[in-house]
């Protein structure tokens, strides 16, 4: 069997990775460089707290593999199991918060429902007087997403896997039923990916790839490094203010990552031609709304420098996990999740394109279909 995954991030990566790790052929075309896309510019956040169980449990199955990626891969990744931490300021999401925690718990992760001054214990600054509930995970933290594709790249280069830079696929072209003819791919995979049962050939030019149409939107966030005011510890929670969509974690040498979404600060974008620095008046925002849950950034805050990249959303918020078409395997729309994601999701391509059955998770709620059912998911933890 011969993969041929277009996309070299970290889902493309950990897809060539457990299907050579099942013995398949695999080529990764990756149209700039590896890690360059939305990868590279994520946050790290790696959580249990979801609000559909296909999500916690893509987590649960992938958070092992980022806890011993060193030793496994060769590579640090910097990984730090300090939690995450939502926090809620309306009695409606304290109670979907309390839903969200029996679904998670029964899924078998350490997730709590904490009171604020609870919460206060992993978060010393925290405005207690402005929440009502909090819920904390001590299995979530966060790892530096350079890493992991490093990481990634030396193991499935070990592996055989051939990987091109520079090589954008700009169509794929269905060569036959089940097989390869001149070295062409039995499937095509991962930004999206494709399996055995008709043969894919990558080819230029035009077209949309495969004729498939996938109802995902680029969407720009951004992230902001800053120097807090006050001493935020280097082991707080990734801290999610859920009604305001601020978020915040400590970083390296004192200093912390600001994120949000707030009106009108994520639209639509072309993927190809987005601003790609970070907005001044949109950090000044999330740094002050990040003050407004913890006593951390105040005036004296310095914003440092930051990024923006983009979201692949779709309707649902939730990825696209499925066969599209015979011998054609997308896995893509990640949202804001697709980073910590892309263990489990290696899996479970790797069953789709070779019509196994490994993958501990049931991946089928992600089909694409689900938006032509209207069979779609409701994802309420988004950050
Ligand atoms: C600001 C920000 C913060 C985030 N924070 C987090 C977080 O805390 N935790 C988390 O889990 N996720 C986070 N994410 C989301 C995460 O980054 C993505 O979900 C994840 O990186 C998706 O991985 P990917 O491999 O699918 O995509 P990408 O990394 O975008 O890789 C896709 C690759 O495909 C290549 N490509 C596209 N088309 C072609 C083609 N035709 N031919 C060849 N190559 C092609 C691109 O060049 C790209 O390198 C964040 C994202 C952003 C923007």
């Amino acid at each position: 069997m011969h993969v041929l995954i277009v996309g070299g991030g970290v889902v493309g990566l950990a897809c060539a990775h457990a299907l050579a790790g099942r013995g398949a052929e695999v080529t990764v075309c990756e149209a700039g460089t590896l890690g360059g896309g939305s990868t590279g510019r994520a946050a790290g956040g790696i959580r249990t707290q979801f609000s559909t169980r296909v999500n916690v449990e893509l987590s649960l199955a992938s958070v092992p593999v980022w806890e011993s990626f060193a030793d496994d891969f060769g590579v640090d990744i910097d990984y730090r199991r300090s939690g995450y931490l939502f926090l809620a300021r309306t009695e409606e999401t304290a109670a979907a918060f309390r839903e969200n925690v029996a679904m998670q718990t029964e899924a078998g992760a350490p997730s709590r429902v904490l009171s604020p001054a609870e919460a206060a214990e992993y978060l010393p600054e925290l405005r207690t007087e402005s929440f009502v509930a909090a819920t904390f995970s001590a299995a979530d933290g966060v790892a530096d997403p350079h890493s992991a594709v490093q990481g990634y790249a030396d193991a499935v280069r070990a592996a055989g896997v051939d990987i091109r830079t520079k090589t954008p696929v700009t169509d794929l072209a269905r060569v036959g039923d089940g097989g390869s003819d001149d070295g062409s791919a039995d499937t095509a995979a991962a930004a999206a990916t494709a399996s055995d049962t008709g043969g894919w050939r990558a080819e230029t030019p035009d077209g949309p790839l495969a004729g498939v149409d996938l109802p995902i939107a680029p969407r720009r966030r951004q992230i902001a490094v800053v120097e807090p005011e006050g001493d935020l510890p280097a082991d707080a929670p990734l801290t999610i203010d859920l009604d305001t969509g601020a978020y915040f974690r400590p970083e390296r040498e004192g200093t912390a990552i600001v994120g949000g979404h707030f009106a009108d600060s994520d639209p639509d974008v072309d993927p190809d031609r987005f601003d790609e620095s970070m907005d001044v008046e949109w950090a000044v925002e999330a740094t002050e709304r990040a003050d407004d849950a913890a006593a951390y950034f105040g005036p004296e805050t310095r914003i440092r420098n930051g990024w923006a990249g983009l979201y692949a959303v779709t309707p649902d918020h939730h990825a696209i996990l499925d066969e599209a078409e015979p011998g054609l395997v997308v896995a893509a729309g990640f949202s804001g999740h697709g980073f910590q994601h892309a263990p489990a999701t290696g899996e479970a391509v790797a069953d789709l394109c070779l019509g196994e059955d490994a993958c501990e998770v049931d991946v089928s709620a992600l089909s694409l279909d689900r938006f032509e059912s209207g069979e779609t998911l409701r994802e309420r933890n988004v950050a």
